[in-house]
Formats: C-alpha cells, structure tokens, sequence
C-alpha cells in the first residue's frame, strides 16, 4: 500500500475495475440507456434532433446535453422505464466495481413527472432496491434544483423534501448552465433551509462558471461538495481555501473534455489539484451520453498521471467519504478499500 509506483498497463484496467469506490457525480439523466429513450421516441413518433454516433447523441457543449436531457426525458412517460433507468444505473455502477452512489436527479428535466415526484421517486427505488437486493451498489439520491428555477419554486421543492422525508433522497443539489450567471443568491435560502433540517448539500460550479461560482457554492450555498469545481484552478487562493477546509471536488475528466472545459486528460487540472492538496473523486457525470464507464475514467487518470497504489487509494478514499453514504456505510466501504489495498497492491 506504500507504494506509489505507476501500476503497469496490463494490470491496470482489472485493478481499476476491483478497487472499492463511490460515485458521488452520476445525473439520472445522464444514465438512461440508448435503447430505452431511443423506443420512447418511436412511440411517440420521433426523431432525436441530434446527429446520432454509435447510438449516442452527439454533444458538444454544455446546452447541448441540457438540451437534449431536455428532450430525451420528456419522452419518459412510463413507469417501467424509470425502473429500467435505475437498474440500469445500477448495472454502470456495478461494472466498475463502485460499492455506493449519490445519483442526482432533476425534474425539471422529467414533464410527465414534475408532478408526481412521489411517484418517480417510487419507481426510481423500486428498482434501486432490486438492484441492492441481488448485491449491487447502495444508492442515494439528490434532488436537483435547475439555476432556471425561482426562489419559490426551490422553497417548493425543500417543502416537498421535508413533508416526504423519503428515505433514498438524502440531499439537495443544484445543476444546470451558469454561463448567463449563476443566481446562488436566489437558492441560497432554500439550501440554508435543507441544512437546518439534516439534508445533505452539493452544488455544480466552476464548470460554466469560474472560481465565482465555486465561492458562491461554498458560502452562499453551504456546499459540502463541489460537483465539478475544477476551475477553482483559475484562483490559487481558492484553492487553497479549499484544500484547507477539506472540501472535495467531484471530478468528470471524460465530460469536461467532451464540453470544453479541458483540452484533454493530460491537461485537466486535477492532477495539479490534487498535488495542490484538494480532495478530489473521479467521476461520470453522464455515462450513456458520453459512452463511458467509472473504471475506465479511473484508468485514464492514473495512466495520464503515472498514479500508483498511494494516489488511487487516495482517490477512491476521498470517494467514499465524500459520499453521502451513512457513516456505517462508508465505514464498511473504507474497510473493503484498505483490504483491497493491502492485499492487491501492498504486496507488489
Ligand atoms: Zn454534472
């Protein structure tokens, strides 16, 4: 486990796949696979509006994917299909061997939905639970405010959260694009009411948005971790901020190359922030859109950056205790991550 050489390659994809880790960034929305959305669309007597590339929607910008999220979930109106969405996010998780999630989920993006949020949110742990029962990855939910949203309308949603206290969705989150400006001030209320009853908070920033927007996440949101944040690294005493109060990044490699927020693997910042001392999670963000997996995510990484035993632990640690998991949870996650560790990896 003291080891930090470079794993080599042969080895690396099958240890990458085995070590124990959570995802803490996976959009619902993110995970409907292909073939469901694809039928939805012939049921309904359409066509995707996007170019299709390996069955996949091809996406190059951030209101691109929101666009097309827009338009793929709207087609969603059956109940089978949102347990079909869940087992199918549970068998991505499964793949790459991440023992928990933290998936977050939008209505807004869900019409036949946005109303019957008890109902969906039924059907989304119908087939969690099955997947949990056959020994698949634990998984929570976020319910996920839009920056198009009012005040009101997020008072609305911590209402229904707190009238509903369902036990699979553990906290509130905010996503969607910031470039026309982030409006932290109007959410701030809402997250400060979801704090003071227990929910747990997390926050997209310093992807659309710069080092502002992570500030904001943090202060005025109460944010105890940062969806993306990578471009915290445009502000060194940002960074600092936060490696000192040791709050964690959720980082996308695949996804903010795919969106422009990075050139490449090689240039993305989160081997320079994790030097830096940021607590940094490898992550999806939207695995069926960019045909992706956790692992492979993980093997990047750690093929770009010539990370060993030492940094993937620390990676897979920051993962699972970033989660939202409970504490008994993560502390059965983090024993099965130091054993895999001592006995995959310490003996090499
Ligand atoms: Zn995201």
């Amino acid at each position: 486990m003291s080891t930090s050489r470079p794993i080599p390659r042969s080895q690396l994809g099958a240890l990458v796949r085995e070590l124990p880790k959570a995802e803490v960034h996976l959009h619902l929305e993110g995970c409907i696979p292909s073939p469901v959305w694809l039928a939805a669309a012939e049921r309904h007597g359409m066509t995707c509006p996007l170019p299709l590339v390996d069955g996949r929607p091809e996406i190059t910008s951030l209101q691109a994917l929101l666009d097309h999220l827009d338009w793929a979930c709207s087609l969603v109106d059956r109940a089978e299909d949102l347990r079909a969405i869940a087992l199918a996010t549970s068998q991505h998780l499964d793949r790459s061997g991440a023992l928990h999630a933290d998936v977050i989920f939008n209505p807004t993006h869900w019409p036949h939905w946005r109303e019957r949020a008890a109902e969906m949110v039924g059907e989304l742990s119908a087939g969690f639970d099955e997947a949990e029962r056959a020994g698949g990855a634990t998984v929570n939910l976020c319910w996920s405010l839009n920056r198009r949203q009012s005040e009101a309308e997020a008072n609305d949603v911590v209402d229904w959260l707190l009238a509903e206290r369902a036990e699979r969705v553990v906290g509130l989150s905010i996503d969607g694009n910031e470039a026309a400006g982030s409006n932290n001030e109007r959410f701030a209320g809402a997250f400060r009411r979801a704090a003071d009853a227990g929910l747990r908070r997390c926050a997209h920033a310093g992807e659309s948005s710069g080092p502002g927007g992570v500030w904001e996440a943090i202060e005025l949101l109460g944010a105890e971790r940062i969806d993306h944040g990578v471009r915290c690294v445009e502000e060194p005493a940002l960074v600092r901020e936060l490696a000192r109060r040791r709050i964690p990044l959720d980082v996308c490699p695949t996804s903010n190359v795919v969106l422009g927020v990075a050139e490449s693997i090689a240039a993305h910042p989160v081997e320079a922030l994790r030097r830096a001392g940021v607590r940094v999670s490898v992550n999806t963000d939207d695995p069926e859109l960019y045909g992706i997996e956790l692992a492979g995510e993980y093997e990047a990484c750690a093929a770009e950056f010539r990370w060993g035993a030492r940094q993937l632990g620390e990676v897979a640690r920051t993962s699972i205790e970033a989660s939202f998991a409970s504490e008994d949870r993560k502390a059965a996650m983090l024993e099965r991550l130091e054993s895999f560790l001592e006995a995959t990896i310490g003996g090499t």
